[in-house]
């Protein structure tokens, strides 16, 4: 009897051994990741994006990915210029937010990086002290946490524009293939950016950016408008409306038909043209009525006043003189250009359908938007058609996009997981995470 026991003993330990060993080994082995942070610093708000990659394949393409976004909570930082350190303290919820989602054992390895964009451009024309003080107060927060801390700065605008077409190609893998490459069309809140592989010449030095990834040359096309992003240019707008408005009875009523029939609402002067993108006017400390007309129409009529296209010293131009050379392939249209086209399930549309059905969307009467859209703030809300009226202009008339071609444009928020924007391309790029050769191609030896 003890011989069996002992004998079903042993079959059982030997049992348990071989599981436990194949358990060990079809176990995977656990993945390793890194990750890194950056932060955008936008004219109306900053996000905070957190990224990870597998640690040992960070050089190829398509392997980082978004793990996880923060927005902060109020203004973009460039609101701060009267309270600095405000804008320190603003970043601190999102920051303790990215301490509980890496891992602590890669704190000390994850880099941080800021991003500032028009706004602070504007800040820094505006009041040099200011943005400086801002970023100081941004840095001296962000050096609290046990990341390791890269830098806090202003992007250029060709910085801004670069990076996005980096981001979404990046996204797409088209960077290792001999595949055409995406255009990438960004629009903020105070600029706006147009990049792409035009198949023409680039006649002006200031929109060529050149290249080398994964063993590819990309000589790039790229322009940012300073003050042509969506809130500057309804500044922009109303600010030409105001001018030639006139004052009769001390009381100025601004008729505008990019605001909905029945939008009504005290606004003060002061509120438009607080921006370094105007000349100021005499008439800053006084209030005017905003009365909306919804026509359509006469709106794209308004929004072709802030584009100048009177001179025009290359083969061909966007507006306010800029070179640009026929737009070529598909697009990716993302940031404010989806936000509104989503808003307005325009994402998938004909040209004339689009065009349609924003003609019937402004003609709307406010009251009835308002009741379709209770719980979106009004600010936004009474902007849609304006934003929707911009973009379709900025497209058509300025970068000469037709109804054959408009399709091409594709609006997108996210390819895969991730954010389409610059901070994914800005750190590829700082972590040296896109090499010039390909990897996997062995180089000709010389000779
Ligand atoms: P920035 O802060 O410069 O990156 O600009 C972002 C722009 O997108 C601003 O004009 C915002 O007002 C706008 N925006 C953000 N979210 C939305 C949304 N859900 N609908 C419309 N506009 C938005």
């Amino acid at each position: 009897r003890p011989v069996v026991i002992v004998l079903v003993a042993f079959i059982a330990v030997g049992i348990i051994t071989m599981v436990s060993i194949s358990v060990v080994q079809h176990k995977p082995l656990p993945q390793k990741y890194k990750y890194g942070i950056v932060l955008d610093a936008g004219s109306s708000h900053t996000s905070v994006f957190i990224y990870q990659w597998p640690a040992e394949k960070e050089n190829n393409t398509g392997m980082v990915q978004q793990l996880h976004t923060c927005n902060v909570k109020g203004k973009g930082i460039s609101s701060y210029s009267a309270n600095p350190n405000g804008a320190g303290t603003s970043l601190q919820e999102c920051m303790d937010e990215a301490k509980q989602k890496i891992p602590a054992h890669r704190h000390s390895e994850t880099p941080v990086y800021l991003g500032a964009t028009a706004g602070m451009r504007l800040l820094k024309m505006e009041d040099d002290p200011a943005s400086e003080k801002v970023l100081v107060s941004v840095e001296r927060s962000l050096k609290t946490y046990p990341f390791s801390y890269q830098g806090a700065r202003i992007l250029s605008g060709q910085e801004e524009g670069a990076f996005g077409w980096i981001t979404v190609n990046y996204l797409n893998e088209n960077l290792r293939k001999p595949t055409g490459t995406l255009g990438a069309l960004d629009l903020g809140g105070a600029s706006t950016q147009i990049t792409f592989v035009p198949q023409q010449e680039i006649e002006s030095y200031d929109n060529s950016i050149d290249f080398r990834l994964y063993g590819n040359d990309y000589q790039l096309y790229t322009h940012s408008f300073l003050c042509y992003g969506k809130d500057q240019v309804l500044k922009l707008s109303m600010g030409e409306k105001l001018r030639s408005t006139p004052d009769k009875t001390h009381h100025i009523e601004l008729k505008d038909p990019c605001f909905h029939p029945g939008y009504n609402l005290s606004k003060t002067v002061q509120s438009v043209f607080d921006t370094p993108c105007m000349q100021t006017v005499n008439m800053q400390n006084e209030t005017f009525t905003h009365v909306g007309t919804g026509n359509w129409v006469q709106c794209q009529e308004s929004i072709r006043k802030v584009f100048n296209t009177s001179h025009c010293p290359y083969s061909s131009c966007s507006f306010n003189g800029v070179f640009l050379p026929s737009v070529d392939g598909n697009f990716g249209a993302f940031s404010a250009f989806y936000f509104v086209m989503d808003f307005l399930n325009l994402t998938n549309d004909s040209f004339d359908k689009t065009k349609q059905k924003l003609m019937t969307y402004c003609s709307t009467p406010w009251k009835k938007i308002v009741e379709n859209h209770p719980r979106i703030k009004e600010k936004y809300l009474s902007e849609y058609c304006f934003a929707g009226t911009y973009i379709l202009t900025l497209l058509e008339d300025g970068y000469k996009f037709t109804p054959e071609n408009w399709n091409d444009i594709k609006f997108i928020k996210k390819i895969g997981d991730s954010d389409a924007g610059w901070t994914l391309g800005y750190m590829l790029n700082l972590t040296n995470m896109i090499p010039a050769e390909d990897p996997d191609t062995p180089l000709m030896p010389h000779g």
